[in-house]
């Protein structure tokens, strides 16, 4: 008889150019790969991820795109992702054309980023099923649904009337106007109209989600009923998918070992993602702050995250003397070790998704200094629906650091906090160990574009 040959499909990702969405999809890859799938990357000029050994077994095209990488930088991420969907359509058609003739037709499907929309036309034109991955939370995707749907201008007048940020947005409770995920890197119209543009997700033939059930089950099913899809929640794919991480910055591990000669749950982490940005006043009451807090700190601070400055040389020389008294700083760190580390007691964050996911699965609790976008949303929900965090608002004074670090590593307050961090991330622990949610939600997208059997 003769024997039957199986064929791998392919699945297409197309990530954007960001490390806070690039390790989720890289992630979902290894996951897609382990259930069988051929991985095809499709990258822009700006993420380098194809040169990292881990994805040696994913396939890696480039699209070309006339926006530099300094564009990036001076239009910031809202903007530039605006320029980029436009002028990406085509090429990304042309490299879906090249690769169904050279591969033969064996695309199960294209997942692009919400923020890739670009995606749509060529999956279109081809007649590939699609489906729209987002790496934030399920409550931000429900924000970003219902601000598409309120009239622009309301929006942005409400928005502007600083009576109205401490009420709660009608339909979204706990959330405030002012958790709402409004960006600093641009106007309110733009946000409105990228809003219009990421949630109409009609093309696709599902969502995926980088959350869990346990974590927000009204926020899932909203999405569920409003969008008329099925929604998977997948995550948090960092546990699910136990892949290496894609960093774009280099590690730097020597944190590890001074984190070895600190007393458990005795240091706080400070990081702000790969793209938050800050001013020197506010480092500084940071440092005041923690300083005389008297607990030890890890302090991450990207090289151009502080205004004119390539890394932190211009601090002034009092930020380095109060630093050094009790802290450690690095550029990069290895997060995911650094917060899995017994010595982390807290860690201090801009709230991104990846990082809050992250916190949550070691059990660590946060304090929240969100920047923009669905951080305010993260933070909100850290402090007021899971209680595993204490979310700082306004302006940043050395006193409000020293108590809130104070409370997190010292006082009964931060004890608690830190058992329901635990209980958290043991009841998100066993919900992907018994197969019943997050890993389910895989196999059943699996399932979706199950193997081609061949002859
Ligand atoms: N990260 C890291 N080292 C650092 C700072 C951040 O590895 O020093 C990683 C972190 O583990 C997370 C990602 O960068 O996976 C940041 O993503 P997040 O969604 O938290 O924030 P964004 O960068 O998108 O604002």
């Amino acid at each position: 008889m003769e024997a039957k040959r199986v064929k791998k499909r392919r699945i297409v990702l197309v990530p954007v150019p960001a490390q806070g969405h690039v390790t989720p999809m890289m992630h979902l890859g290894k996951a897609l790969y382990a259930k069988g799938f051929s991985i095809t990357v499709v990258l822009t000029q700006y993420n380098r991820v194809s040169s990292s050994k881990d994805f040696s077994d994913f396939h890696f095209l480039t699209i070309p795109c006339s926006l530099t990488e300094s564009d990036l930088h001076t239009l910031g991420p809202l903007k530039f992702l605006m320029k980029l969907n436009p002028i990406c359509e085509s090429s990304f058609k042309n490299c879906l054309s090249n690769l169904l003739e050279e591969q033969g037709n064996d695309i199960a499907c294209v997942v692009y980023d919400e923020y890739m929309y670009f995606s749509q036309a060529a999956v279109k034109e081809f007649q590939l099923p699609s489906v729209v991955f987002s790496t934030t939370s399920a409550t931000a995707f429900v924000c970003r649904c219902v601000l598409a749907r309120v009239n622009a201008e309301s929006f942005i007048k409400d928005m502007k009337d600083l009576e109205a940020q401490d009420k709660v947005f009608p339909g979204l409770h706990p959330l405030r106007y002012k958790d709402l995920p409004t960006s600093v890197f641009g106007s309110l119209e733009s946000l409105h109209k990228m809003y219009c543009e990421v949630s109409n997700v009609r093309t696709a033939s599902a969502v995926i989600i980088n959350t869990a059930s346990c974590l927000e089950s009204s926020s899932l099913a909203w999405l569920q009923r409003e969008l008329q899809l099925p929604v998977y929640p997948i995550g948090p794919l960092h546990i699910a998918a136990s892949a290496p991480c894609s960093s774009l910055l280099e590690e730097d591990r020597s944190c590890i070992e001074w984190l070895d000669k600190k007393k458990p749950s005795s240091v706080v982490y400070i990081s702000l993602g790969s793209l938050a940005l800050m001013e020197t006043k506010d480092m500084l009451e940071m440092a005041w702050g923690l300083s005389n807090s008297n607990q030890p700190f890890l302090w991450a601070i990207r090289p151009g995250s502080i205004p004119i400055s390539e890394w932190t040389e211009s601090l002034p020389e009092e930020f380095s003397k109060l630093v050094s008294e009790r802290g450690y700083i690095v550029k990069w760190a290895p997060q995911m070790e650094v917060l899995r580390h017994p010595s982390v007691g807290a860690f201090w964050s801009h709230c991104g998704w990846n990082s809050t996911l992250e916190s949550i699965g070691e059990g660590v609790p946060m304090i929240c200094r969100p920047f923009t976008g669905d951080q305010r949303v993260n933070a909100r929900y850290l402090e007021s629906v899971w209680r595993i965090g204490v979310l700082l608002e306004g302006e940043l004074e050395k006193e409000t650091v020293e108590r809130a670090v104070k409370m997190l590593i010292v006082d009964k307050e931060g004890e608690d906090m830190r058992k329901r961090a635990i209980d958290l991330k043991e009841k998100l622990e066993a919900s992907l160990g018994s197969g019943d949610l997050s890993c389910s939600s895989l196999d059943e997208l699996v399932n979706f574009y199950k193997y081609k059997i061949l002859k």
